[in-house]
């Protein structure tokens, strides 16, 4: 009998998390600990795939979705995870750290009223015909660096001791995106110092996020060549795809790579997405079912290898 795989995806209740959840748990020897910060969206959410895998296949005996509460950006709440999956499990093999926030202030009906043309959006060139409905506020920064940055390291750090315990190699996907990538970093110094891996440490990252919101706090994202479509959302991936190549480096037995999904329908875009949930979940799928001997510390356009 083959030995059960254990894997934890963050902000699982909805969107690509969701289905990511859906797609692992569908394998036959994947049990999923589906979290999300509300406890009731995260139980709705664990019981209708419960529902739906019971309903798609005659064994019904293996509850293949578990859920515990995880707010990413409360430490208490990681710990407890941690603990959890210790008592219940002894190990953990995937851990996809999904959870994301725009780090925005939209107006909806405002955003609807313009009727913009998201591929324009997407590719910046309607970056004017948003401002105003789009705004970038200091209090929306930090909660997205918190979320999107140290959120995902908070609870990479606390899951370690039990993806340690993997024994073909724990798998860590981080849910990037395309404005992360360091063509969009107008500064030169920031885009050297986050592509030199051998020179890259966390003091080093943690540090630039600091200096981009004390930057955002003076008025200075532009003159500092800070990217300005998103900034903090941007800087929130950027500096995750860095946190990624450090882990990588310093675990190398671990499979630990960053992935923007594709553009895809959901809340954080206020729908304006332009790919399904199910195209959007295929690169995390992969790269948590990556076979032994694949890459780590890259970064993935969908299911393409892509640069930083
Ligand atoms: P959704 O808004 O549908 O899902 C975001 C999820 O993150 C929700 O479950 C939300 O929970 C959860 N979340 C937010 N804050 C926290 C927190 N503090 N603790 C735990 N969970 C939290 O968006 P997507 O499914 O599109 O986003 C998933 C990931 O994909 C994100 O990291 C996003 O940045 C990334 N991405 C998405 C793209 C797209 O086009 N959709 C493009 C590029 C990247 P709640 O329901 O409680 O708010």
């Amino acid at each position: 009998k083959k030995e059960m795989r254990y894997a934890v995806v963050t902000g699982a209740n909805k969107g690509i998390g969701f289905e990511i959840s859906r797609r692992l748990a569908e394998e036959e020897s994947i049990i999923v600990i589906l979290t999300a910060r509300d406890e009731k969206r995260g139980l709705d959410a664990t019981s209708s795939l419960n529902t739906h895998l019971h309903s798609s296949s005659n064994d019904d005996k293996i509850k293949k979705v578990f859920f515990h509460q995880l707010d990413v950006r409360d430490p208490n709440s990681a710990q407890a995870l941690a603990d959890f999956i210790h008592a219940q499990f002894g190990k953990l093999d995937i851990l996809v750290n999904n959870a994301g926030a725009s780090g925005v202030v939209v107006d909806e009906e405002g955003l609807k009223a313009l009727n913009i043309d998201p591929i324009a959006w997407l590719s910046g060139k309607a970056t004017n015909t948003v401002q105003g409905v789009i705004q970038q506020t200091y209090e929306k920064a930090e909660e997205c660096l918190d979320t999107n940055y140290y959120g995902c390291k908070r609870v990479t750090e606390a899951l370690l001791p039990l993806l340690k315990l993997s024994d073909s190699g724990a798998r860590i996907i981080n849910v990037s995106s395309l404005r992360s990538e360091l063509k969009r970093m107008p500064n030169e110094q920031t885009r050297k110092e986050l592509n030199d891996i051998s020179t890259l440490t966390e003091d080093k990252v943690d540090g630039l996020v600091q200096k981009f919101l004390h930057d955002l706090k003076q008025g200075k994202l532009e003159e500092n060549g800070w990217p300005m479509m998103l900034p903090a959302y941007s800087v929130s991936k950027t500096m995750l795809n860095a946190y990624t190549r450090i882990l990588a480096e310093k675990y190398p037995d671990m499979y630990i790579n960053c992935v923007h999904p594709g553009y895809v329908n959901t809340d954080i875009n206020w729908h304006t997405g332009t790919m399904a949930v199910e195209e959007g979940a295929r690169g995390p799928v992969m790269l948590a079912l990556l076979p032994t001997g694949g890459p780590s510390g890259c970064y993935f356009d969908q299911t393409e290898m892509a640069e930083f």
